[in-house]
Formats: C-alpha cells, sequence, structure tokens
C-alpha cells in the first residue's frame, strides 16, 4: 500500500467523500478548477504549464470496496512541433477511471487471497484515507495517455529545410540554387534523352551529342 497515510483536504487534489457517504450506489458529480501541479505532462515534449487552470469533472460513485471515480480532466497544453520546433498549444481532455478502496475492504467484502496476489495487487492500488482520497497519480497518468507523443502544429507540417533549417510551412516555395542545379541537370538529361541533345550537366549524353540546340 502506498505511503499516503496523511493526506491533506486543503491539497487541490485532494478529495472527500464523507458526503457521498458509504452507501453502495450514492452518486456525486462535482467539478472543481485547479492551478496544474508541476510537471503535468510528457517530460520535454508537451504539458500543461505549472499553474495553468485544469477544469476537472468528477463522478464518485459508491460501491461496496470503495469509491469508483471517472472523469474528466481539460486543460491547455504546450508544447513544439517534433518537425519545425514552432511552438504549439492543444486542448487537453483526459478521461480517466478509478477505483479507491476502502483499506478495510479486504476484511469486509472478499475472501483473504494468497498473500503473493495480495502484495502484487497492493503496488497499484489507491486507497481512501480517512475519507480522502488524492487524485493526482491518476490525474498524471491520464494527463500522459492523452497527449500525443509526437505532437505535430499541423498534420501536413512539412518541417524544416534540410539545407538551412528554414521553417517550410511559412514558406511554401522554399527552395536553394542546388536544387534548381539539380532539377536543371534532370530536366536536361529527359531532354538529352528525346532528342540527343547534348546538355552541360549530362556527361555520358554530351559526349554522343551532336545539337548544340538550347531550349530555354
Ligand atoms: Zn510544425
Ligand atoms: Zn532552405
Amino acid at each position: 500500500m502506498a505511503p499516503n497515510a496523511h493526506l491533506d483536504h486543503r491539497k487541490p487534489l485532494v478529495f472527500d467523500t464523507h458526503e457521498l457517504g458509504r452507501r453502495p450506489g450514492a452518486l456525486q458529480r462535482l467539478t472543481r478548477e485547479i492551478d496544474a501541479p508541476k510537471d503535468l505532462g510528457i517530460a520535454g515534449v508537451v504539458g500543461v504549464p505549472e499553474g495553468a487552470p485544469v477544469e476537472l469533472e468528477l463522478r464518485l460513485e459508491s460501491v461496496m470496496e470503495g469509491v469508483l471515480v471517472t472523469g474528466t480532466a481539460r486543460a491547455q497544453a504546450e508544447g513544439e512541433c517534433v518537425r519545425c520546433l514552432e511552438p504549439l498549444e492543444l486542448e487537453l481532455e483526459a478521461d480517466f477511471q478509478e477505483m479507491f478502496s476502502y483499506p478495510d475492504a479486504d476484511d469486509r467484502g472478499r475472501p483473504k487471497a494468497e498473500p503473493t496476489d495480495d502484495a502484487e495487487e497492493d503496488e497499484d492500488r489507491l486507497f481512501i484515507e480517512d475519507g480522502l482520497f488524492d487524485l493526482e497519480p491518476v490525474l498524471r497518468d491520464a494527463v500522459v495517455l492523452a497527449l500525443p507523443m509526437q505532437p505535430v502544429c499541423q498534420d501536413d507540417c512539412p518541417g524544416l529545410c534540410s539545407e538551412c533549417g528554414a521553417r517550410l510551412a511559412d514558406d511554401p516555395d522554399h527552395h536553394h540554387d542546388a536544387v534548381d542545379i539539380r532539377w536543371a541537370a534532370l530536366q536536361g538529361l529527359a531532354g538529352s534523352l528525346e532528342d540527343g541533345e547534348k546538355d552541360e550537366m549530362s556527361g555520358a549524353e554530351a559526349e554522343a551529342g551532336v545539337d548544340e540546340k538550347q531550349e530555354k
């Protein structure tokens, strides 16, 4: 069991289940706006800036062994395009569902499992402490899952020019003279294959060429 025995009800991501009660089937809906905690998102890629508003919508449902929490978090995430490195913003909407168990649930409901099974299961289980639960680990996991691992500023972002690093989306006609020369060579080659023309850019054909005519 995680050592979170002393949850602070004043922490923004700690919720109180006293009002909900322990009668199975009881429901409570609530919304809360919090300031994003530090490092909410995918480190170094995209995330919600610390202190930015995060809207939480929660539905608490009392069940036999604990409280089932279903919810959505909405916030504005920031990062940079993996292709062109431009800063980008995106609307984050992260859904989550998590079971918070009463610490005494094992004693009440189910038969004792093998000790080894218990130990493994407890690693991932979240618990209600004194009627409180901490949503922070759930929110963190949900946000990471909802964010793109490779955010792009637009689906067809052409990225950066391999020659000079210019952002191609800003300048679709971007080109360099070196590229033009290669194109001219290809066009010249195509021309000489057609007409048997000589072209200064295609040496092999130039040997066989008989006509110096230019067609530009
Ligand atoms: Zn981009
Ligand atoms: Zn360039």
